[in-house]
């Protein structure tokens, strides 16, 4: 069993690779942190079909019964005090023991595991061992694989690196798991307990299942940045990377579904998704399309009149859209709680290019005095600080806006940043580990989040 702190790199150059922009010091402190599940748990309301305050007592009644029968404590639930369509769920007061006394456990995988330490119950396809004396309803203990290592349908003891991350109780046995022909979904395990303390709703709860068109999962940063972005109803948007549309169709809900978002992506798969979530969500203004946005612009020598988002399917011309937002691919290294990472130094490396290529036709797209939102959910200064300094350098027509509301940390966090002043790093939004100087006046579930990175350009002429 693993004792460790800090999520295991499988490739250990990267974090040679980033400790050459970053302090060892400050690198070990993100470590710490990104291992750590947050301990908040944060749903976007559909503010079309419920308000905040009744979807926070749908919520409240459902953790009332299920805390009942388990005599569990309530979180706190309250909605923030700067985003009106977010509702925070605090940590529950009772967490797992970091003691395993069932000799029975399960192995996960570890994206399964930091989604259970997340809230999430144990969905099938995550489970990859279970030994066969397991029966429904017995307790048992939940383990997460670090190494990607234990075969799936393992009966024997894993020997590989494992970290105990809660307790629950078994819906599926062995057979219902491995030995049935196609694949298996549905909880397998109902968590009861973790070592994060996370709130959980019920699993398999008709109450809970039918809250999912009212409230969405969605990371604090995330919601900051349809709040920062504040497309208005009317206004022409483009979200050049919208899969699968959770930001969609927050944007689409802050222009009350009046005006349009055309949303692109170059997976047709994560189209489908996003229009799927659209509809779910009430999102009737959206038009979706598979495609490249580094190539979003029409090519000036194209003889085509201008293309009309309201009607015609992309490329379009320059200068067409009120707001853009840029939620860029990344390396995603803020993703929390991280108990093991595959990303190697030439995936690390990759990631800036592509970025400024996406920018490149987004600041085209964007309207002389219209607005562009950049954002990762990743912590290197290459993908943030850096592509900020690329593009005050390369657009002289962009300037860097303050942001409203201003809820997370400066830019460049004592790391010295070549092109950016210290009123630049301080107009950006960093979400990363809490440091006394950028926590004061945040609530705590401000900062312990996903770590995140947006900046806010406004197009000149
Ligand atoms: N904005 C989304 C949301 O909030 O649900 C998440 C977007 S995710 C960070 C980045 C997305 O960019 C991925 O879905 C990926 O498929 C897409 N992507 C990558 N390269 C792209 C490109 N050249 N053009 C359009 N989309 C791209």
């Amino acid at each position: 069993m693993e004792s460790t702190s800090m999520p295991l790199f499988h490739f250990q150059e990267v974090l040679e690779y980033l400790k050459s922009s970053i302090s060892n010091e400050v690198l070990q402190e993100y470590l710490y942190w990104l291992y750590q599940a947050p301990k908040y748990t944060t749903y976007r309301v559909n503010s079309k079909i419920v308000s905040a305050i009744d979807a926070i007592s749908q919520l409240q009644n459902i953790l009332e019964d299920a805390a009942g029968k388990d005599s569990i404590s309530l979180p706190d639930i309250f909605i923030h005090p700067s985003l009106p369509d977010l509702i925070v769920l605090g940590p529950v007061k009772h967490s797992a023991e970091h003691s395993i006394n069932s000799e029975k456990n399960v192995i996960v995988d570890s994206a399964c595991g930091a989604a259970v330490l997340r809230g999430a119950h144990v969905y099938a396809p995550g489970v990859l061992g279970m030994p066969a004396g397991v029966k429904k309803g017995d307790e048992i203990n939940i383990l997460a694989d670090l190494q990607a290592g234990c075969r799936k349908g393992l009966k024997k003891d894993y020997k590989g690196k494992i970290v105990f991350i809660g307790k629950g109780i078994a819906l599926m046995t062995r057979g219902d798991l491995f030995m049935q022909n196609g694949t298996v979904t549905g909880v397998a395990i109902e968590v009861k307990s973790t070592t994060s303390g996370c709130a959980r709703l019920p699993a398999n709860n008709p109450s809970a299942n039918s809250l999912s068109s009212l409230l969405l999962l969605q990371n604090l940063p995330s919601v900051v940045c349809g709040w920062v972005l504040n497309p208005q109803p009317g206004q022409i948007v483009l979200d050049a990377c919208a899969a699968p549309g959770n930001k969609t169709t927050h944007l689409s809900s802050l222009m009350d579904n009046e005006g349009v978002i055309v949303a692109l992506d170059k997976t047709s798969s994560k189209v489908n998704s996003l229009k799927q979530n659209c509809e779910k969500m009430g999102a009737t203004n959206v038009r979706a399309f598979t495609f490249d946005s580094t190539k979003a612009v029409i090519d000036s020598n194209d003889s085509e009149s201008p293309k009309n988002p309201l009607i015609d399917p992309p490329p379009y011309a320059p200068n067409t859209f009120d707001k853009v937002l840029l939620d860029a691919p990344c390396s995603a290294l803020g993703q929390r709680p991280q108990l093991a990472n595959w990303t190697s130094v030439s995936q690390l490396k990759s990631y800036p290019a592509l970025q400024r290529n996406l920018f490149k036709s987004a600041v085209s797209l964007v309207k002389e005095g219209g607005q562009l939102l950049y954002c990762t959910c990743t912590i290197t200064l290459e993908e943030n600080e850096e592509m900020v300094a690329w593009a005050l350098q390369s657009f002289p027509n962009l300037s860097l806006e303050e942001v409203t509301p201003r809820i997370g940390g400066c830019g460049g966090k004592g790391w010295p940043v070549r092109g950016l002043t210290p009123e630049h790093q301080a107009k950006v939004l960093r979400f990363g580990p809490p440091v006394k100087e950028i926590t004061d006046g945040c609530a705590p579930c401000d900062m312990d989040t996903i770590g995140f990175f947006l900046a806010l350009f406004q197009k000149g002429t």
